[in-house]
């Protein structure tokens, strides 16, 4: 692993694309993941970004920004008004392309540095993007921040089976996601399952119903198709994931699998779809 420590001179992003319809600002502590060999990482959008990678092998590098929260407190009332200025609620999505608990979070700590600033000069909302249950390792802060601001946590979970034929394992077992689902709802905090992308599920009707009982405000379904930045899902075409799925569930590759399975998933659980899922916009 390539490992830099940068400075950088400014950490909040204007969104633009997709994730315009869900924020005005992401944030990302470190550029590169550390889970980008996992199965996540295999169709992670985040890897066909010429801008970001620099050439470099998707996984193999993470540049971590040194100065994240100092970077954060000195722009993050010029663009709040930026945001007012333009109707817009100055939200944050933390993180739009790395993991913010990757596993040199625990010896960076550039996420909670920036969480911790968020107390002196919060957003107005705050999504909380992750595969990992790391997570709990800043929930007394999480938990902190949620009453200074509109607090979302998002954990991914892609889908009900551990593995997918032909892929790594992923960056953290499917029980202790579920694990955090159960335990931050229990602190009070709004908590999102993200099948984003949607995998095959073994049972779905079961799989919605183990996630309703965590308490979670609702799930993100969210297919490659229409999500992966291509409107025919083309980038992850190209990549192993499609195959893998296709051996479970064939068909699955299809939005109409998505369609399926929104139909189940809404039985037990308010589900947003898409780009509008990420944005909190749910219906049962
Ligand atoms: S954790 Fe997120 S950013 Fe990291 S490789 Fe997986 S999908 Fe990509």
């Amino acid at each position: 692993m390539e490992i830099n420590e940068i400075h950088c001179q400014s950490i909040l992003t204007r969104t633009s694309g997709y994730l315009k319809e869900v924020c005005s600002h992401s944030l990302n502590p470190y550029v590169g993941c550390g889970f980008g060999r996992s199965s996540c990482g295999e169709g992670c959008y985040v890897r066909f970004n010429p801008w970001l990678t620099k050439g470099r092998v998707w996984g193999g590098f993470v540049d971590v920004k040194v100065n994240a929260a100092e970077a954060y407190l000195r722009t993050c009332a010029a663009e709040r008004a930026w945001a007012r200025k333009r109707k817009k609620v100055f939200a944050i999505f933390l993180s739009s392309s790395a993991d913010p608990w990757q596993p040199l979070e625990s010896r960076f700590r550039a996420t909670r540095g920036v969480l911790a600033a968020m107390r002196e000069s919060p957003p107005d909302k705050l999504i909380l993007q992750t595969h990992t249950a790391r997570v709990r390792d800043d929930l007394p802060l999480i938990k902190t921040l949620s009453g200074l601001c509109e607090l979302r946590v998002h954990v991914s979970i892609e889908g009900d089976i551990e593995r997918l034929p032909g892929l790594p394992p992923p960056p953290c077992s499917l029980d202790e996601r579920i694990g955090v689902l159960e335990q931050f709802s229990a602190a009070g905090i709004k908590t999102v399952a993200c099948l984003s992308p949607l995998y095959p599920l073994r049972e779905p009707a079961a799989f919605f119903q183990r996630l309703a009982r965590t308490g979670i405000a609702a799930a993100v379904i969210d297919h490659f198709v229409e999500g992966d930045g291509t409107a025919d899902g083309s980038r992850t075409l190209k990549t192993d994931l499609p195959r893998a799925m296709e051996a479970v569930c064939p068909g699955s590759t299809l939005l109409s699998y998505r369609e399926e399975m929104i139909c189940l998933a809404r039985k037990s659980l308010p589900v947003g779809v898409s780009w509008r899922g990420f944005a909190g916009i749910y219906s049962t």
